[in-house]
């Protein structure tokens, strides 16, 4: 193995060991009680923020929680329920084909496999892998948002700014138990730390070992 590829998965391995010590409980901040109500959130998290999408579907599962319930809302009156989460036609549309689907091709459940949640209208990779970490604790790759993508650009964990290609450089740095955790603490130390404008480098657990790329 090359002396840079090893160097950064030494320094991977400590920013995920030093992450643990900070938050411990780091979690998904999207409110849910279901797998179904985690996809649905996750769908709406596009471009937007968690807290948003928590008041929308705070309302929107109290009626419907199945996926049977929501595919039989109309389009129209679905689009009002979402429309602050922005982009609401393409995720009204996304997520009535979606519970079409789960009702009619998987016995109204989120299936449990990452071929098969890819296929589902409206979901991707990241969702996917949401879905997966998350509701199912089922390690199948690294989630890789905004913050998950800074993180690893400052931390030298990648040079990529393409998701797919940072979550290969992220599954080869860690070990695949670390995968569902490690992007849940990532994401929280982007929100209260390593910030996009200022990074708090002076109060950073990180700072010891971080390269700060990019970091003026
Ligand atoms: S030292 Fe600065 S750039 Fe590096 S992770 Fe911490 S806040 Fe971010």
């Amino acid at each position: 193995m090359p002396a840079a590829a090893t160097r950064s998965k030494k320094r991977a391995r400590q920013v995920a060991e030093l992450l643990k010590g900070e938050y411990p409980e780091a979690e998904c901040a999207l409110v849910h009680e279901t797998p179904f109500e985690l996809l649905i959130a996750t769908i709406l998290s596009a471009q937007c923020t968690d807290e948003r999408v928590n008041i929308v579907t705070k309302e929107l599962f109290v009626k419907y929680s199945t996926p049977a319930a929501l595919a039989a809302v109309p389009i129209g009156r679905l689009e009002k329920l979402i429309q602050s989460t922005g982009f609401f036609r393409n995720k009204a549309r996304n997520i009535h084909e979606c519970c079409v689907k789960l009702v009619s091709e998987h016995g109204g459940k989120v299936p449990a496999e990452l071929e098969e949640l890819v296929h589902l209208p409206g979901v991707g990779r990241k969702t996917a892998n949401v879905v997966l970490g998350t509701a199912f604790r089922i390690a199948s790759g690294v989630v890789v948002d905004t913050h998950v993508t800074r993180l690893s650009l400052r931390l030298g964990l990648t040079e990529h700014e393409d998701a797919v290609k940072i979550e290969r450089d992220l599954i080869e740095q860690l070990p695949q138990e670390e995968w569902i955790d490690f992007s849940h603490r990532l994401i929280w130390h982007g929100r209260r730390v390593c910030k996009a404008r200022k990074p708090l480098c002076g109060s950073c657990v990180l700072e010891r070992i971080c390269p700060k790329i990019g970091v003026e």
